[in-house]
């Protein structure tokens, strides 16, 4: 059986809020989230992460679209990549398209549906419910005090 994780995470892959701000946002995304459904526990979970981690999607991935040049990346070079850093974190986000040979930040791919880079992360696990709004994800930034966004994962 899969698991549905919707994560929110800075918009600043290296950015971390201290925990008294953190705690404000946990409080504020277990709100949001309707809880304990047609007897599925929903759990939250709160990770600091020692280095820049990759927050992807998992099995929704469809695409990744290169910014410089628009072609499709494969997406096997995301999962080796992925695979390779899923111990130590990523020391750079500074990477070269395997598609063009450009230089980039892997954080700027076009990643759909979208993936992240992260040292801190809210994470839903089956959360019963869809994509957090514009409107809900403001103030999850304001109770944080950074800029937030999503990334929903089957995994
Ligand atoms: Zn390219």
């Amino acid at each position: 059986m899969s698991d549905d994780v919707l994560s929110i995470i800075p918009t600043d892959a290296g950015w971390q809020p201290d925990r008294t701000a953190a705690d404000r946002a946990l409080v504020l995304v277990e709100r949001l989230t309707p809880g304990v459904v047609d007897g599925v526990d929903v759990e939250i979970d709160m990770t600091w992460h020692d280095a820049v981690t990759a927050v992807d999607c998992g099995d929704n991935l469809q695409r990744i679209g290169c910014p410089l040049c628009r072609a499709s990346i494969d997406t096997q070079w995301w999962g080796d990549l992925l695979e390779a850093h899923c111990d130590d974190g990523f020391a750079t986000l500074a990477t070269k398209t395997p598609c063009c040979g450009g230089a980039t930040s892997l954080d700027a791919l076009d990643y759909d549906w979208p993936c992240g880079f992260a040292r801190f992360e809210i994470a839903v696990w089956n959360p019963e419910r869809l994509w957090f709004d514009d409107a809900e994800l403001a103030a999850v930034a304001e109770a944080l005090g950074h800029a937030v966004r999503q990334v929903r994962a089957r995994v």
